[in-house]
């Protein structure tokens, strides 16, 4: 072995660039090739040997690795996280000929909440929910210091896929079917992840995952060939991501599914073509989990698994995210033999190295174990989860029963209404020891004045005592049943199979709660108790009969940590609920695709033979509030706006109930001729406002002119000239788009 000719790639003083050359010059291509691919280690210290990884970072110069989460049972606490963290880069900077830091990766998408006593913002759909990316900023912002203090540089987070099939089991993943609202909560993860960018003690990478069509995938299927055309692609998909990359993304994830054949790891016409060239990226690109070897075990586009390094290589990967030693070696043969050029081997190790000179590692690659303890769940943090959980709920139903008052004897049943861990949902410990916050049963049970009695009914899919439960709540003065989903890996086994679960397999072909749920719904509301259904779960749940029968819905999504104070809030009018649908809830299964921004088609009988289009259970958007609100007007720009401009949405709003509440202003456009099918109407701007009651306000929501045009293949994206209609609440009017105005 080598060593270095000098190694002033250590002097902190010295430009990046220069230091970055410098260690590339004294690298073989083995250790070039193991600065591009990961380990895993999240067993490490309880099942994992500690051997195995020590060598695959020791002989064969790994540079990345993954030790926190997916502990099985175990709940990883700040301790294990250090501990390995720590170990971990004591071997690559003291055991290695370069001394090279790890980095180090996460999935800390709502919070790090793998780690034990992290603070666990509501999973995405909820977070989408609020409609403030202000707030989001914050909550991704603490979300990074507390990944960053255990130890961990990169975030494998946000998620920009666009929800579009419910069916999906990773649809609580997304911020919902808005394209827009999409790109507003992505690009503020990002600016909250890397805070002042990468050099920002305190931020994360982040990384925008799954590019660039991954949710609406066949069947529902996780994973399964997306067949979609340009125009789909560019108008529905890629602006979250364009949006990331705005914000200035440094990392991007690759989807594990195929695009019109051509599996995402190994295209170099999405990879290459499309996110280098086209949209400009200059960051790494790292491959999902096992998304390299898919090539070849299950898209069956390479030959081998050795071919399949070759093809992501050449398609543009920067780096194997688990190869393991398997895949460094395959890529040191594909270099020497001459299949993978040294010169894409070296473009790839100076983005990683880059990247590792800017995070400091080089200088500090370990963290304290006394401030990842003070960091970790700190009131101030858990108190922004609060607000993100609060500013979440969404209230869909609602014939006058809530708020309760306080004083009510209440009966508290459902599968989630004890269940912190189903409450936290997917990305999160998988054991409630050691979580802060409170299950719904117990923040209810904090703040009530009556007295409160409990039982379950039943799990997610199995009937426990619902006698019993039916016998309490016939008791009571109000039954809140907590129903829903959970996260499949913590009932693992029979309820994932039966589908009620949401997650990376739990694809879900019905979309009705289990039978076992709807029993306990349906007995406990025979009793002639007022029913409260409180929705914990990861996707829309067709919930006809209690849309009908039950007094309120609270749709509470999987919402955190802090999700049971918020419902018990919310519940009783401590929170007004301004959370609003950031996904449609549809009728029926038959209905799907169910979205608002549905494309215009013609109705080829009669309007009255043909059922609309768009008719779902809850329409996206909606969501109720304690108090109510008037539209009075809504002005739009008398003279047209450039297509650079801005278009002014100006409305009279009022607070004509009783109590302070916050409104969400969405504003939906229509073209009126456009030079090809466009949506009926579709989310372009939209803003929060709270008011006091009998306050009114004139609030402009501003909305650039290039939100309402679209990408017009094969000519890009453009705002075509002419009549633009604009919907707000049941306001309806129009401005006009000009080339020539100013
Ligand atoms: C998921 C990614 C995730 C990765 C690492 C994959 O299975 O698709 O979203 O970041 O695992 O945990």
């Amino acid at each position: 072995m080598t060593q270095p000719p000098d190694d002033s790639y250590r002097q902190p003083d010295r430009p990046t660039e220069e230091r970055v050359e410098n260690l590339l010059d004294s690298m073989t291509t083995a250790e070039k090739a193991g600065q591009l691919v990961g380990t895993w280690a999240g067993k490490l210290g309880l099942e994992q040997d500690v051997g195995d990884i020590k060598r695959a970072i020791r002989d064969h110069h790994l540079g990345l690795a993954a030790p926190f989460g997916w502990a099985g049972a175990h709940a990883q606490d700040i301790d294990d996280a250090v501990a390995a963290a720590t170990e971990l880069q004591r071997i690559a900077t003291e055991e290695t000929r370069l001394g090279i830091p790890l980095l180090l990766n996460a999935d800390a998408v709502h919070g790090n909440a793998y780690v034990a006593g992290a603070t666990v913002f509501p999973n995405n759909l909820g977070t989408a929910a609020t409609w403030n990316p202000e707030l989001v900023e914050d909550a991704a912002a603490i979300t990074a210091v507390e990944t960053r203090r255990v130890g961990a540089h990169q975030n494998y987070s946000p998620t920009c896929d666009v929800g579009r099939d419910p069916r999906w089991g990773r649809i609580f993943e997304t911020f919902g079917e808005s394209p827009r609202l999409c790109a507003a909560m992505a690009e503020a993860k990002v600016r909250g992840y890397q805070g002042d960018g990468i050099g920002d003690p305190d931020g994360v990478v982040a990384t925008a995952k799954h590019f660039p069509a991954y949710s609406e995938p066949d069947r529902g299927e996780d994973a399964s060939p997306v067949d979609v055309s340009e125009y789909k692609l560019r108008n529905v998909f890629l602006g979250p991501f364009e949006s990331a990359l705005d914000a200035g993304v440094a990392s991007v994830m690759p989807s594990y599914n195929s695009i019109n054949g051509e599996p995402t790891h190994g295209s170099s016409r999405l990879l290459r073509e499309l996110l280098r060239d086209e949209l400009g990226f200059e960051g790494h690109v790292v491959s999902d989990w096992n998304g390299v070897r898919h090539l070849h075990d299950d898209h069956r586009t390479a030959s081998n698994r050795r071919d399949g390094v070759r093809q992501s290589r050449v398609a543009g990967l920067d780096v194997e995210s688990v190869g393991h030693v398997e895949a460094a070696e395959h890529l040191v043969s594909l270099v020497e033999e001459g299949a993978v050029g040294e010169a894409t081997l070296d473009e790839s190790v100076r983005r990683i190295l880059r990247l590792k000179f800017e995070l400091g590692l080089f200088e500090d690659p370990y963290v304290e174990l006394d401030t990842a303890h003070e960091t970790l769940g700190h009131e101030d943090h858990r108190r922004v989860a609060r607000d993100v959980s609060r500013q979440s709920m969404t209230l869909l139903k609602n014939d006058g029963l809530l708020p309760l008052t306080g004083e009510e004897d209440v009966f508290v049943g459902g599968p989630n209404a004890d269940d912190l861990v189903h409450q936290l949902g997917g990305w999160s410990v998988q054991s409630p020891d050691g979580v802060p916050g409170k299950t719904i049963r117990e923040a209810l049970e904090s703040r009530l004045g009556g007295s409160l009695t409990y039982e379950k009914g039943t799990t997610l899919n199995e009937e426990r005592d619902i006698d019993a439960a039916v016998e309490k709540a016939a008791a009571a003065d109000v039954a809140v049943l907590a129903v829903g989903e959970g996260w499949y890996l913590h009932e693992f086994g029979p309820s994932a199979q039966a589908g009620v679960d949401t997650g990376e397999w739990p694809t879900r072909s019905e979309l009705h709660l289990p039978d076992a749920q709807r029993e306990l719904v349906q007995r406990v509301q025979a009793t002639g108790v007022p029913v409260v259904g409180v929705l914990v779960t990861g996707r829309p749940l067709i919930v006809d009969w209690m849309a009908e029968h039950v007094s309120a819905i609270l749709m509470a999504y999987y919402p955190g940590s802090e999700g049971g104070v918020a419902v018990a809030e919310t519940l009783f009018g401590e929170n007004d609920p301004s959370g609003r649908l950031p996904v449609s809830i549809p009728q029926s299964m038959g209905d799907l695709p169910q979205h608002h921004d549905y494309l215009a088609h013609p109705r080829p009988i009669g309007e009255d033979e043909h059922p609309a289009s768009y008719d779902p259970l809850y329409p996206f958007g909606h969501g109720l509030s304690y108090t109510a609100f008037e539209y009075e007007t809504v002005t739009l720009p008398a003279d047209p706006v450039g297509t650079e401009g801005t278009v002014g949405v100006t409305v009279s709003l009022s607070n004509v109930g009783n109590r302070t509440g916050t409104e969400t202003i969405q504003v939906y456009a229509r073209q009126q001729t456009s030079a090809r099918v466009r949506p009926e109407r579709t989310l372009v701007g939209f803003e929060r406002v709270e008011l006091d009651p009998g306050e009114s306000v004139e609030q402009t929501v501003s909305v650039p002119a290039s939100a309402f045009g679209y990408y017009r293949p094969p000519d890009g994206h453009v705002v075509e000239p002419g009549e633009y209609r604009v919907f707000v609440e049941e306001h309806e009017s129009s401005v006009r788009i000009d080339n020539q105005s100013a």
